[in-house]
Parts: structure tokens; C-alpha cells; sequence
């Protein structure tokens, strides 16, 4: 044992492991960090053309358009899906195809970028949250308000700190994200909210996890834990799903005909507030034979901060007796996608597709 006073000052266990991490670094520098870029289209995926019409630019040409990647200090391969589109063409038999090539290069490289047009893009993100478990690795969506190809485009800072977080060595980040306009966001819990501004993004009900200045400060605390199982991609979608968003008068024939849709396994409400809804008879007994033809239907509130809180008010009470499921503070894309992710993987078990619903699966609700 060393006699007290003659142990070495708090400072030098930390100047020495210091040490080793600096030496490790260098090291490990001598690696490159590599990531893939899966480029899907979008608006910043466009350049202009000596006429001054814009369109899409092959992936290849990237290096003209943001030279500064150029002497970035990590190595960028990159794939374009076969149709490179808006994204508000974007389908579940696409988002199979982005995880499929990231599946399939996941051991050769150490993140992934994801090239994609903001109007779907939390929806996809959200998807592919749910279709990989055990996810070690960054997923990092970004895109832009204006395309790449214009001066003052927004795509340039987005996709240099997108690829800076996809390769960085300083945390490891298990998550699908989006990087927009200074900000790392958590896929499932981001909803685009501006058709504007640069800052097109938001995360009403979980911090950012990252934020880019002068340095990118990583807030890892919140970031999802480090699996410890080897990874699995699901790619069973069921889209046999619909969305009712209620609104003041909303009557039976609407109601109706969106629970009455042939083969239809699962309803996302949008209702009120903290998951309220008319308490009129029609409307519960409308959900009430849904339910009992073995229709999930899930509470997710229309506001955009805050959760569902079944029985807080009389104006939820009933959908609770009969079933109905609370879904806390889901974002509605991370929503519909879990919902599409669940029937698809467990098509002949509802009972647990319900329990599943009503639990965080990837940090999308706050438990
Ligand atoms: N309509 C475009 C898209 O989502 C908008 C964008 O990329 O910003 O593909």
C-alpha cells in the first residue's frame, strides 16, 4: 500500500491515460475510418446544369460538387439505388432495398450515409430503426432544402458533418439518425416540420444527440446502448395499415370506411391533446367492432410534443376498456412504420404485435 501523501497527484493517472489514448488514436489513424454513402435521391441530390435547370448528379461527380470532401480524413465509397427519386415516391419495398446494402457491406465499413429527400425522410429513417436490431453502427440520413448543385445550398454543411459523425472515432453511435441543419436527431423521433427553412427538422420529445458548432459535441448519455447480441434486419413490411386523423364533425361514413377497408390489420388514430377522442357512442362502438374483427388500433396524439395518456381524461377511458392501444409520445412516421415493421414480422400474432406497439423497441417512446 503507498503511505498516504506520497501518492501521485489526481492529475497524473489522468495525464497518463491520456497519454494512451493519444498514442492509441495515432495508431488506430493509421486506419482509415470508412463509410458508405447510399445515395436514394432528393433534392440534394441535384446540380445544375450549364443551362441552369437542375437535375439529378451521378454519385461519382460528388467530389465536384462538395470539394472540400476531397481532403477529409476518412475514406466515402458510394451506391445509388437503381431509381434515384423524390422521396415522396418512397415505398417499404424501397426502404428493403437501403437496408439490404447496408446489410450486405455492414462489416466493411464503419458507418453509413443516407442520401435522401426530406419530405419521407423520418419515415424511412424510422423504418430502417426498427428493421435493424443491434444495430453497432451509425445510420445517418441527411438531405437539404436546397440542392447541392446551388450556391447557397444547405446540402454541403449537412452532408460533410453527416459523413464527419458516420466516421468519427471519438463516440460509436448504435442508432439511425438524421443530421440536419446543425443537429443529430434520433430517426424515430424526428418529424420534418418546415418546407422552408434549412432548419427543416425537429425532435419535440428527445434532445438531439448531437450538435454540430465549432466542434461536434456528442451527447452520449443519450444515445442507445451497445448491443450485445450480432445483428438482425427485418424486411417484412404489412401495409395493409391506415392513418385516421380525427377532427371536429368527423362522422360515421369516414370512420367507417377507413375501419371497414378490405384486409385492413391495423389503424393509427391521431386523436387529441394527451390521446383524447369523441366519447360518442357511434364512434367507440365503430373501434369496438374493429378491435373485435382483430384490428390493432393505436392512440397517437396530434401534437407534436407530448405523450398519449390513456385515462387521464374521461375522453380516453372508453378506447381503454376496449382495447385500444396507447403509444406515449410516437412521433406518427415512427408510428405507421412500427406498426408496418410488427404485422410484417409477426403476421399470425397480434397479441404480441399490441405488446410491442406499446413498448420502445429502438428509444422511440419514453418509457
Ligand atoms: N421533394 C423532395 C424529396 O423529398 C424534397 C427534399 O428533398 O427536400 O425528395
Amino acid at each position: 500500500m503507498i503511505p498516504e501523501g506520497t501518492q501521485p497527484p489526481g492529475w497524473v493517472p489522468f495525464l497518463f491515460s491520456h497519454a494512451i489514448k493519444q498514442l492509441l488514436l495515432r495508431y488506430l489513424g493509421m486506419k482509415r475510418n470508412k463509410v458508405l454513402i447510399v445515395y436514394t435521391g432528393g433534392t440534394i441530390g441535384m446540380v445544375q446544369d450549364e443551362n441552369g435547370s437542375l437535375h439529378p448528379f451521378a454519385l461519382d461527380r460528388i467530389y465536384d460538387a462538395v470539394p472540400q470532401l476531397k481532403s477529409c480524413q476518412y475514406g466515402i465509397d458510394s451506391i445509388t439505388l437503381p431509381s434515384i427519386i423524390d422521396s415522396s415516391c418512397m415505398t417499404p419495398s424501397m426502404w428493403v432495398n437501403i437496408a439490404e446494402i447496408i446489410e450486405r457491406e455492414y462489416d466493411r465499413y464503419d458507418g453509413f450515409v443516407v442520401l435522401h429527400g426530406t419530405d419521407t425522410m423520418a419515415y424511412t429513417a424510422s423504418a430502417l430503426s426498427f428493421m435493424f436490431k443491434n444495430l453497432d453502427k451509425p445510420i445517418v440520413f441527411t438531405g437539404s432544402q436546397l440542392p447541392l448543385g446551388m450556391l447557397r445550398s444547405d446540402g454541403r454543411e449537412n452532408i460533410i458533418c453527416a459523413l464527419e459523425i458516420a466516421s468519427t472515432r471519438l463516440v460509436t453511435i448504435p442508432e439511425v439518425c438524421i443530421f440536419f441543419e446543425s443537429h443529430l436527431y434520433r430517426g424515430n423521433r424526428s418529424t420534418k416540420i418546415n418546407a422552408e427553412n434549412f432548419d427543416a427538422f425537429e425532435s419535440y420529445n428527445y434532445p438531439s444527440l448531437a450538435k454540430a458548432g465549432i466542434n461536434i459535441s456528442f451527447k452520449e448519455h443519450l444515445f442507445l446502448p451497445m448491443p450485445t447480441e450480432p445483428l438482425q434486419v427485418r424486411k417484412k413490411f404489412d401495409t395493409r395499415v391506415a392513418i385516421l386523423k380525427l377532427f371536429p364533425g368527423i362522422g360515421p361514413e369516414i370512420v367507417n370506411s377507413v375501419l371497414h377497408t378490405p384486409e385492413l390489420q391495423g389503424v393509427v388514430i391521431e386523436t387529441y391533446g394527451s390521446g383524447n377522442a369523441p366519447t360518442d357512442e357511434w364512434f367507440i362502438s365503430a373501434l369496438d367492432d374493429a378491435i373485435r374483427r382483430g384490428i390493432i388500433v393505436l392512440n397517437v396524439t396530434q401534437c407534436k410534443a407530448g405523450s398519449v395518456k390513456m385515462r387521464q381524461y374521461a375522453a380516453s377511458c372508453d378506447m381503454d376498456r376496449i382495447g385500444v392501444i396507447g403509444a406515449g409520445d410516437i412521433t406518427i412516421e415512427a408510428a405507421i412504420a412500427k406498426m408496418m415493421c410488427l404485422l410484417g414480422e409477426y403476421p399470425d400474432d397480434k397479441a404480441h404485435v399490441k405488446m410491442r406497439l406499446s413498448q420502445s423497441l429502438r428509444g422511440e417512446i419514453t418509457e
